[in-house]
């Protein structure tokens, strides 16, 4: 099965000026176009050639697994990015986030806490659990909770590609325009599925 880049919701310079069409065309255009290709090099011949994207992030390891994971992971954070358009959490995740954090304001908190403290590159998570409750955790390099059958409803990439361009070595500056940008319409749909 041959994996294509995903197409994205809206154009390379929509998520500007708090993402720049310049960071747009070298992170999804050219890095997440690399990891798609070279997973399309790797797996044809295995047993990873005819599994689903999900399939193989569950059950591959060493450079098939960090290929397809930082395509599923690109395709998650493309999807929960948006045109600025004010949207906000659905009235469950609300309740979620409430029950879980205490608040709006502090389930941001600690996610921005998760992502500024990776340590070199990965990805901040939040997660929403079988019994309907959200939990927060950070992964390097290109692991993912899906790895063990998580549920993730919002990423964020801290792979210095994400930021460079923008803010350059300020990954605080590039959480406060990312909160600008999530398509809470989106994050909210996964949360009820
Ligand atoms: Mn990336």
């Amino acid at each position: 099965m041959k994996h294509e880049l995903q197409a994205l919701d809206y154009d390379m310079w929509a998520l500007s000026p708090l993402m720049s069409e310049e960071t747009l065309q070298f992170h999804y255009a050219k890095h997440h176009q690399t990891y798609v290709d070279n997973l399309n090099s790797l797996i044809p011949g295995t047993k990873f050639a005819d599994m689903t994207l999900y399939e193989i992030v569950r059950y591959s390891d060493g450079a098939i697994f960090n290929n397809a994971a930082q395509n599923q992971n690109h395709n998650l954070f493309w999807k929960i990015l948006g045109p600025k358009s004010g949207t906000e959490p659905s009235p469950a995740l609300q309740k979620a986030i409430e029950d879980t954090f205490g608040s709006f304001e502090e389930m941001k908190s600690q996610f921005a806490d998760a992502a500024v403290k990776t340590f070199g590159s990965g990805w901040a998570w939040l997660i929403r659990n079988d019994d309907g409750s959200l939990s927060i955790s950070s992964t390097s390099n290109a692991d993912t909770p899906c790895r063990e059958g998580k549920t993730p409803i919002l990423n964020i990439d801290v792979w210095e590609h994400a930021y460079y361009i923008d803010h350059r070595n300020a990954r605080p500056k590039y959480l406060e325009a990312f909160w600008e940008l999530v398509n809470w319409d989106y994050v909210s749909e996964l949360y009820e599925r």
